[in-house]
């Protein structure tokens, strides 16, 4: 016996996303059921539709920035209750032993994390051998994996938290940003904007560093302080050994020397955007103000819980366009175009229309 539901996959890297029906695992004692209100789109999920990074299996649905409602929980199950508002993030699974997962950091498992969608699915229950992602009706997830969304937002705004939240977040957190500092946020996508809104209730000084005035004047909006348009050569040449902290959310593959050596003595720029080879890097501006360039991924449980009560208490959502399940695969196009501020939100609900 399986929970039957229904969602939208892909079957090839080259064809669209459509109606398909599957099934989810019956809740083991220690799972949640969720019935899915709204599933935030992702960039990872179009490369993955697609197999652009060469590891998707098909069928493949998509989707790991998902908030719904507890249907049902199973008997050990002790956070949450039938009602309540959950939600699912990057991961569902992870060896829960090695030394990063008993540190909370589930997302670098030394045996490699599950993922919401693609990964491959150890608990078992279903016919499916790969996980399946929240473009669907519901999900069945170990509660360790479950997140609690605060009653004060907009649940399809809180969607994309889940993963563009928490890869700002955490980064920030961990190099300690604060009030009195200069930040830098380079780039304005569904990462950057999280970024301006999260460095900005952090109480740092917010610059918005990008190629495109128009976003410069976005950002502004967002709580941004000021824009340094990259391209101008006077303009970064002034900047030079201004910043205490970059947080880079380019998207690909691009040289980040320029960057560096807008960072003071000490400080770090963080890459969570390029999940592709970088330019040449040169030693020069790391060695001569002993600076870092560094990376980060997402976030453990613990921490996306703390990001979302974060959010709860300065009430910061993510600014969105939400759409008819129905309109995915033109909101995939635009998604690729850049034509969205800042993130496409399925609204479950049409998947019954
Ligand atoms: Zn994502
Ligand atoms: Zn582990």
């Amino acid at each position: 016996m399986t929970i039957k539901t229904r969602g939208y996959a892909t079957h090839s890297a080259s064809t669209e996303l459509k109606p398909f029906a599957f099934e989810r695992r019956q809740p083991r004692p220690q799972d949640v059921v969720i019935d899915i209100e709204f599933c935030g789109i992702c960039h990872s999920d179009i490369h993955s539709a697609r197999n652009e990074w060469g590891h998707t299996h098909y069928p493949f649905v998509p989707g790991h920035e998902i908030v719904g409602l507890v249907a049902a929980v199973g008997r050990e199950v002790k956070g949450f209750k039938v009602g309540d508002r959950a939600g699912v993030g990057c991961l569902v699974d992870s060896c829960r032993m090695c030394p990063s997962c008993e540190a909370g950091l589930e997302q670098y498992c030394e045996k490699g994390f599950t993922g919401t969608y693609g990964g491959k699915d150890l608990i078992g229950g279903t016919p499916h051998a790969f996980t399946l992602g929240g473009y669907s009706e519901t999900i069945t997830v170990d509660e360790r994996f479950v997140l609690h969304i605060p009653e004060n937002l907009d649940p399809a705004s809180a969607a994309p938290l889940l993963c563009a939240g928490i890869t700002t977040y955490s980064p920030l957190k961990h190099w300690h940003v604060g009030a009195g500092q200069t930040v830098g946020i380079i780039g304005l996508g569904g990462l950057g904007h999280m970024g301006v809104k999260f460095a900005h209730a952090m109480g740092a000084s917010v610059a918005m560093v990008t190629t495109s005035p128009d976003k410069g004047a976005d950002a502004k909006k967002l709580g941004a302080d000021e824009v340094l348009i990259s391209t101008d050569t006077g303009a970064m040449e002034r900047a030079r050994n201004r910043f205490d902290f970059l947080l880079n959310t380019i998207p690909v593959g691009h040289d980040v020397d320029p960057y560096m050596a807008l960072l003071k003595r000490d400080a770090t720029m963080v890459i969570v955007g390029s999940v592709e080879p970088l330019k040449k890097v040169n030693g020069i501006p790391l060695i001569f103000r002993r600076r870092s360039l560094a990376g980060s991924l997402i976030g453990g449980l613990p921490e996306t819980q703390e990001m979302l009560d974060f959010c709860g208490r300065h009430h910061i959502t993510c600014d969105i366009e939400t759409i008819s399940i129905k309109d995915v695969n033109k909101a995939y196009d635009r998604t690729v175009r850049g034509d969205v501020k800042y993130r496409f939100v399925i609204d479950m609900a049409t998947l019954s229309n």
